[in-house]
């Protein structure tokens, strides 16, 4: 979309992404950074996200979906490893491999889809196991890994696959004390010693996301895979905000007021009237609604504000119900804002204004999702 007129724009600090990745290669020092892009770059642009954190020291970047990461060859990235680690049978897998990426093996079939499409590009591929430690989601079991290993052996003296990579993912990595982090952390160590006793040579073993990264130093091994944190987020929120890690939030979520007008005490606003004005008021339109992620769980009523929105250097609740283009504010009877005032969203809080985290607070929910979920209509500017 052409988005000249658009009244409300997500601003993508590029240079907060390149800081946050120093910040994280500063916590893990004897791991490389593989920036976790996937899902757009969390909302703030795959390719220039991208390419910010590897202008910060990431070496690795990762993307779920194989198209994610054909993407960012197909951008021009090309000396940067690539992982990819969620597809299912019939995936561009031979793409994949002829563009010198890293495939995740997660199940028996995986692994021989990675070596017929290498047969079929005549080249080796180059795989990373997946282990399930304990989350209980993608990868091999203990009983799929005894299954592949002779096949591991077998495709690297057939030149098809090499293993250079094994790897798993926490299920409570938010809380460092909670006693799975240091079982899935055993369970991975033994199941090193198993592939690499079963005569695997492997290149980079990895089990951090953000979390672990910032608060769990034994899981960093030589590589660390952090996404919200790249992005300026705290993946433990209830333990510091993005402050207390050396981080800063890089997208700020702006609109102007589309309109602003002085109403009677007793007014409904929005759908169903779930607030009334308890006075004479002025109320102001911001034109983002759910299609463009605002969740509507943040909607206000009469007893309970919406989400934060910061407009003329004081933050105010969203008034009523959240609707698909727009949500509404009660300035207060004093307001002197006008139509194509600014209004923020969430940004860095620095400067006391909301946050992606605030946001996610009142919809009961996380910051991943408040910035991953704004909408694809809404302009990404990089600055
Ligand atoms: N590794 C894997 C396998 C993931 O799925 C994710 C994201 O969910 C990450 C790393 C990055 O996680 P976080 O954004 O919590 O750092």
């Amino acid at each position: 979309m052409v988005a000249v007129s658009y009244p409300a724009r997500a601003v993508v600090d590029l240079a907060a992404v390149r800081a946050n990745v120093r910040s994280l290669a500063a916590h893990a020092p004897t791991a490389q950074v593989m920036a976790v892009v996937k899902a757009d770059g969390y909302g703030h642009g795959l390719v220039p996200t991208a390419t910010a954190a590897l202008a910060g020291g990431a070496t690795w970047l990762g993307a779920a979906q194989v198209d994610e990461v054909l993407a960012l060859r197909r951008a021009g990235i090309a000396d940067a490893r690539i992982l990819t680690w969620l597809y299912a049978p019939g995936a561009a897998l031979r793409e994949a491999v002829e563009a010198d990426i890293d495939v995740s093996v997660s199940a028996p079939w995986a692994l021989a889809e990675l070596a017929a499409a290498a047969r079929a590009s005549g080249r080796t591929a180059r795989a990373h196991l997946k282990v399930d430690t304990g989350l209980g989601r993608n990868g091999l079991t203990p009983g799929d890994l005894a299954d592949v290993l002779p096949e591991v052996l077998r495709l690297r003296a057939e030149g098809a696959v090499e293993v250079v990579g094994l790897w798993s993912h926490f299920a409570f990595a938010d809380e460092p004390e909670h006693p799975t982090v240091k079982l899935q952390a055993e369970v991975f160590a033994e199941t090193l010693e198993t592939v690499e006793r079963a005569g695997v040579t492997l290149e980079v073993r990895h089990l951090a996301n953000s979390a672990a990264t910032l608060t769990t130093p034994a899981a960093h091994y030589d590589l660390v895979r952090p996404g919200i944190a790249v992005y300026g987020l705290s993946p433990v929120p209830q333990l510091g905000g993005p402050d207390d890690f050396g981080l800063v939030p890089a997208m700020t979520l702006e609109a102007e007021l589309a309109n602003v007008k002085r109403v009677p005490a007793g007014q409904g606003v929005s759908y169903a009237h779930q607030y009334e004005t308890p006075q004479d008021t002025v109320l102001g339109l911001v034109p983002l609604g759910y299609a463009d992620g605002i969740p509507r769980h943040a909607s206000g009523t009469q007893e309970r504000p919406g989400g934060p929105v910061r407009v003329g250097g004081r933050t105010l609740g969203v008034a009523g119900r959240v609707c698909m283009d727009q949500v509404v504010l009660d300035l207060g009877p004093g307001a002197t804002e006008q139509a194509g005032d600014r209004v923020e969203l969430f940004g860095t809080g620095r400067d006391g204004g909301p946050t992606a985290e605030d946001w996610a607070r009142v919809a009961g929910t996380i910051s991943y999702e408040i910035v991953t979920r704004v909408g694809a209509r809404v302009p990404r500017v990089h600055v």
